[in-house]
């Protein structure tokens, strides 16, 4: 071997990565939506499992997962009561799937919050709970000691998939006496209203009338990318939670004030007050002007989201290339040319945003103030 090639050899040798795991700690696909004011906006998972209950991966690619996905918090959540692999897999600790993604987190940004999922019929049927300091001690006869104890450690307890088909036949959401217990001794603090690839009106409207925080998870039992097809540009679930820090405590914390809005299929579901701020974080004009000779206002809309939003125009003009359906595609620019007819300096467009949901059969809408002199 010559001299040279020796030379280039152990150059690639010493610039190759030693770690032979290769992992992932970057975000090629990441969820992304602006902070909105006051707040971050952080995306979280609350809904995972792994070989330590029902699921078929090790803890450390729900790790690798969110870590691609760019979300900032994840939780295992176990279920206690059912344990399939424990033959194969003895796993007396219930605890385990949280340490063991804890560590394979150390060295990424990801929060990894310790939960678990109490398995039971309806009711109570499946809930989670999260921030909590033992998942062993969790493990009771007796449902409401159960939730008795995760309010104990400070946990924020969820009602999951209420429109599961296995506990519910119909898909109908239906709130239990035993519910109504549970929320009246602030046991029960959210509920999911979007669950792995189902949505449900009927959990909305029993989030709304009982005043409890919304969330969107995967419920993953296999992996992100096939049941959400990331290839093919899909992504799982997320609740987008807006907190004061980027921290655990901060997002037990909005949790807990329901500050949250679900995300999935190009569809975002929240209250009223939590959603329209982030619809008007994630739209901005970057430019406004009037064409030569004509009265056609020509405004540069830019969506910072990955909503594509669907907008459905309720101003007092029309426009020049535009029914009155407006779509403004993820992270991309879209011109909208408005016929005002004479030329004003100033511009209030209003829009139904169509696929963003504050309840059932409703759609909240948002107004574009628009300054022609400056552009905003
Ligand atoms: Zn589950």
């Amino acid at each position: 071997m010559n001299y040279l090639l020796s030379t280039l050899i152990l150059v690639f040798v010493l610039s190759t990565p030693v770690n032979g795991q290769h992992h992932s700690h970057t975000a090629d696909r990441p969820i992304v939506f602006p902070d909105v004011p006051g707040y971050l906006t952080l995306s979280v998972d609350l809904h995972m499992h792994t070989v330590f209950s029902d699921g078929s991966v090790w803890p450390n690619i729900r790790v690798q997962e969110a870590v691609r996905d760019g979300i900032d918090a994840i939780s295992n959540t176990e279920h206690l009561e059912y344990q399939p692999h424990q033959v194969e897999i003895p796993h007396p600790d219930r605890n385990v799937s949280h340490d063991i993604a804890t560590a394979a987190a150390s060295d990424t940004d990801l929060i990894v919050i310790r939960g678990a999922e109490i398995t039971r019929s309806m009711p109570p049927g499946h809930n989670n709970t999260v921030f909590i300091e033992d998942a062993n001690k969790l493990l009771s006869e007796d449902p409401m000691e159960v939730f008795e104890e995760a309010k104990r450690q400070g946990g924020f307890t969820f009602w999951n998939h209420a429109n599961w088909t296995s506990q519910r036949p119909d898909g109908i959401a239906t709130l239990t006496n035993m519910h109504r217990e549970l929320i009246e001794k602030d046991l029960l603090h959210g509920i999911e209203v979007i669950n792995h690839t189902t949505y449900s009106d009927e959990a909305l409207t029993i989030a709304l009338e009982n005043d409890l925080t919304i969330l969107g998870t995967s419920d993953i039992h296999g992996l992100i990318d096939w049941d959400y097809e990331i290839a093919e540009g899909g992504h799982r679930p997320v609740t987008l939670v807006f907190t004061t820090e980027r921290t655990p405590e901060a997002i037990r914390e909005g949790l807990f004030a329901g500050r949250t809005v679900a995300y999935f299929q190009n569809m975002l579901v929240g209250k009223e007050e939590h959603l329209v701020p982030l619809l008007n974080a994630s739209m901005n004009v970057s430019s406004a002007e009037y064409g030569n000779n004509h009265t056609l206002l020509y405004l540069q809309i830019e969506n910072t989201s990955d909503v594509s939003y669907i907008l459905d125009n309720k101003s007092p003009y029309t426009f020049h290339q535009h029914a009155d359906v407006v779509i403004l595609e993820a992270h991309k620019t879209t011109e909208l040319q408005v016929k005002t007819i004479e030329n004003l300096e100033s511009v209030e467009l209003t829009f139904e945003v169509l696929n963003a949901i504050t309840a059932p059969d409703t759609h909240p809408t948002i107004t574009i103030n628009v300054d022609v002199t400056t552009g905003e």
